[in-house]
């Protein structure tokens, strides 16, 4: 028997693991394990599944499921490698699923192996296949843009047709002995954007609207860095981030967009961005558990302290900085906030409160739709200075920020409505500890 094992690659399109399946003469199934642990609360009161994306993730496999019908798809709850021992144990199977992305699923691999289990893994995250950056992960680059600057001369790769279905049809479905029941936690109600809508459908579907019904793709480089909105930035990343979409078929996308509507700063621009993704997913394949660790990439001694009061209010999203405080309500309402207001939550949590970058990535791991290993732990180690081209990590200044991407505090007035008409002024005096608001106090004066 084979069993193709999916984690975060829920998608039929561009996906080896289904073309392993269907070369296959004997019978064949394909399981969706969600880890318990996910569930359970540490010691800083955080666990690894908001509600909003324990939403798009159940819409996934519901898609996922109906995309493959009458083949099933089985869902189990659990500890992964014990459930997948005790299957094997009573009907033994040759394992086929994606590259581990983080230690913990390369953990839970070499476990499989050892416990005697044939284990044959494809790619299903990356723009490229490992042999194209081979030559690069022996040294990698220390920067960005000595990454991109090899990548981007790289020749073009196909992806492949769409999952015939014929192929599909051939499968022989082998059923699952086990049977786990599955706890979903409270859901929110409908997404409130419709990107955040789980599954390859839905995904695809979005797509096309972004790129080729809206042709919002035209302002990207313009608008990307705005706070609030529906078009302002592709809002593709939970669709890439649980693989959904493959990010060559995105890729590929915007080269079709590119062959129709001419190719522009915008349209290089999104692609430039994909290729940050790119960039944390192949450091964490190299760096693996070093990024998780105090000083991250840099081995320095830890930064950030626990501050127990400073927590409790980042947690309850009251800080007194309104700015800040917006941020961290949408995030949790909706697992989504822009990239430019990630920067400034992180810039905070880390470079104004002193807290543990740690902390942070793991706060924003429970929330986020787009959660993405590589991409979240990149991400807040670069602003701390403890991942690539540290220097100094990343500070912002809150308040120029605002005045160059929402002087009008539309984002604030959304998320903050409470506060009623007031303006970029009042908020800065506020901040800085001026107790000009009817407003809690900020947990600091925001001198900057
Ligand atoms: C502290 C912090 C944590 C982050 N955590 C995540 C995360 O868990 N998952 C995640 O997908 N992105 C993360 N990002 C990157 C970025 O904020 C989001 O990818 C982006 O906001 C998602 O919106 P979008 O799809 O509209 O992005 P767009 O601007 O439309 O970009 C298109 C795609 O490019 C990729 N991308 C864009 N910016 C980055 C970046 N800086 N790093 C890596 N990939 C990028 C994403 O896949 C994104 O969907 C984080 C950024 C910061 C500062």
């Amino acid at each position: 028997m084979r069993l193709l094992w999916l984690r975060n690659d829920l998608r039929l399109d561009d996906h080896a693991g289904w073309q392993a399946l269907a070369d296959y003469q004997g019978k064949t199934a394909a399981v969706y394990i969600l880890p318990a642990h996910w569930q359970k609360t540490d010691a800083a009161g955080l666990h690894r599944l908001g509600a909003a994306k324990a939403a798009y993730l159940q819409q996934a496999l519901a898609d996922l499921s109906a995309r493959l019908a009458p083949f099933p798809l089985t869902l189990l709850q659990g500890e992964p490698v014990e459930l997948l021992l005790a299957w094997h144990q009573q009907q033994p199977f040759e394992l086929v699923t994606h590259v581990a992305q983080a230690p913990e699923e390369a953990g839970w691999l070499a476990r499989l192996c050892d416990a005697g289990v044939k284990v044959q893994t494809f790619e299903a995250q990356p723009l490229f296949e490992p042999e194209q950056v081979a030559p690069l992960l022996e040294k990698f680059p220390a920067s960005f843009t000595g990454f991109r600057k090899k990548v981007e001369k790289f020749p073009a790769w196909s992806v492949p047709a769409p999952q015939a279905a014929a192929d599909l049809g051939r499968l022989q479905a082998a059923n699952c002995p086990l049977t786990t029941g599955f706890d979903w936690p409270a859901m929110p109600g409908a997404p409130v954007h419709p990107a955040w809508q789980g599954g390859e459908t839905a995904a695809q579907g979005w797509l096309k609207h972004y790129l080729f019904e809206r042709r919002a793709l035209a302002h990207y480089k313009t608008s990307r860095n705005d706070l609030a909105g529906r078009y302002f930035s592709s809002h593709l990343s939970a669709a890439l981030a649980w693989s959904c979409l493959s990010s060559r078929t995105v890729w590929h996308q915007i080269l079709e967009y590119e062959q129709q509507w001419g190719s522009d700063e915008h349209s290089y621009w999104l692609r430039f961005e994909l290729l940050w993704r790119e960039y944390f997913h192949w450091s964490l394949r190299v760096h693996g558990s070093q990024l998780f660790a105090a000083g991250g990439l840099t081995g320095k001694a830890g930064l950030g302290v626990f501050n127990p009061e400073y927590w409790q209010a980042w947690c309850e999203a009251r800080t007194g900085w309104p700015m800040i405080d917006a941020g961290l309500k949408e995030l949790m309402a909706t697992g989504f906030c822009s990239n430019r207001l990630r920067q400034n939550l992180a810039s905070c949590f880390i470079h104004e409160l002193g807290l543990d970058w740690r902390l942070g990535a793991r706060f924003f791991e429970q929330y986020l739709v787009d959660f993405d290993v590589a991409s979240n732990w990149g991400n807040w180690a670069y602003i701390a200075g403890a991942g690539h081209d540290p220097r100094q990590g990343r500070r912002f200044n809150p308040h120029r920020q605002w005045r160059q991407y929402d002087p009008g505090l539309t984002h604030l007035h959304q998320w903050l409505p409470e506060l009623g008409t007031v303006t970029l002024k009042q908020v800065e005096a506020h901040q800085r500890g001026e107790r000009l608001l009817d407003y809690s106090a900020p947990l600091l004066p925001l001198e900057c």
